[in-house]
């Protein structure tokens, strides 16, 4: 069976430089160790690869490795707001590729208008949030226009909350028990929690209560248990995930970013297709979690 592969990442060095500034700007104070870290997550060989790369080849490398693993369509994650590159990239293959919109300032007045263009001209089709990388509560009044206007153009938002490999993020933005009153207040407006809340699960289950507009997403290797009291094994955190969201609201994906050395996710993608195969639900609840979700969430009707 063919899966939507619903969080892969798109770098390129643009994009890579976009970041780079955006951490000298924030931390002007510390540049040496954010330098130190972005180098260990980046490193000069990954560099020398995006360089000697076009978006062309990124594209086709993808398109062989999603044809090599049954992916029918994946769903891309910039990391700037040079959102020119993703809709490129998305032009090369656009009923296998869709890409998603990120906003170096989502809290700026400008924001929504923003969003609006990356729908609307560059046919992006949700936006990635990442409190604790941009420095900002989710739910901080600010950002409510944002969150209007998603809902008006129908698409969802990504947040990153939890552990990340970011070379800086502020953890004090990181809880995603801080979205309850937006979930409450845009009920019509789809929200994905990504890696299962990378650490705080059992917060995204508690958030899970009373709010029908939150999705997980499964993606990654979602080591993050590795740091947890319990060290629940993926089977549980899936089994629970399905108990509390129903499979309706479970969303599989693989984090893949492609690099040197590193291919396509495939064995995250036959671990959790396996871990989904052994849940107690039906097939076409199986095939909700691996593909007609992240249909419904990002090529459904708008
Ligand atoms: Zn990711």
């Amino acid at each position: 069976m063919n899966v939507i592969d619903a969080h892969v990442h798109l770098i390129t060095r643009a994009m890579v430089d976009d970041a780079a500034q955006r951490f000298r700007t924030l931390y002007p104070f510390a540049h040496d160790a954010v330098e130190k870290r972005a180098e260990r997550l980046f490193g000069k060989e990954f560099l020398g690869w995006l360089d000697g790369i076009t978006l062309q080849q990124q594209a086709a490398e993808w398109l062989r490795a999603m044809d090599a693993n049954g992916v029918e369509r994946a769903v891309f994650f910039p990391i700037s707001g040079r959102l020119e590159d993703m809709r490129d990239f998305v032009a090369l293959a656009p009923d296998r590729f869709a890409g998603y919109a990120f906003l170096d300032d989502p809290a700026a007045a400008d924001a929504p208008e923003r969003l609006r263009r990356a729908v609307n001209d560059y046919r992006l089709v949700g936006l990635k949030l990442y409190p604790s990388l941009q420095l900002f509560n989710c739910c901080d009044e600010r950002l409510f226009p944002l969150y209007a206007e998603a809902r008006s153009l129908c698409i969802p938002i990504t947040f990153h909350f939890g552990i990340t490999h970011a070379p800086v993020a502020d953890y004090r933005y990181t809880n995603p028990l801080d979205l309850q009153l937006v979930l409450n207040l845009f009920p019509d407006l789809n929200i994905i929690a990504a890696h299962f809340g990378a650490g705080f699960f059992r917060e995204v289950c508690l958030l899970g209560f009373h709010n029908r507009n939150i999705h997980l997403d499964t993606s990654g290797t979602n080591n993050w248990r590795d740091y947890t009291p319990e060290r629940l094994p993926l089977e549980e955190i899936f089994k629970r995930a399905v108990e509390i969201y129903s499979a309706e609201r479970i969303v599989f994906g693989t984090d893949t970013v492609i690099r040197p050395g590193a291919g396509y996710r495939s064995a995250i993608k036959e671990e959790q297709i396996g871990i989904v195969r052994g849940l107690k639900i039906s097939a076409g609840e199986q095939e909700l979690i691996l593909r007609g979700n992240a249909h419904r969430l990002f090529f459904g009707k708008r």
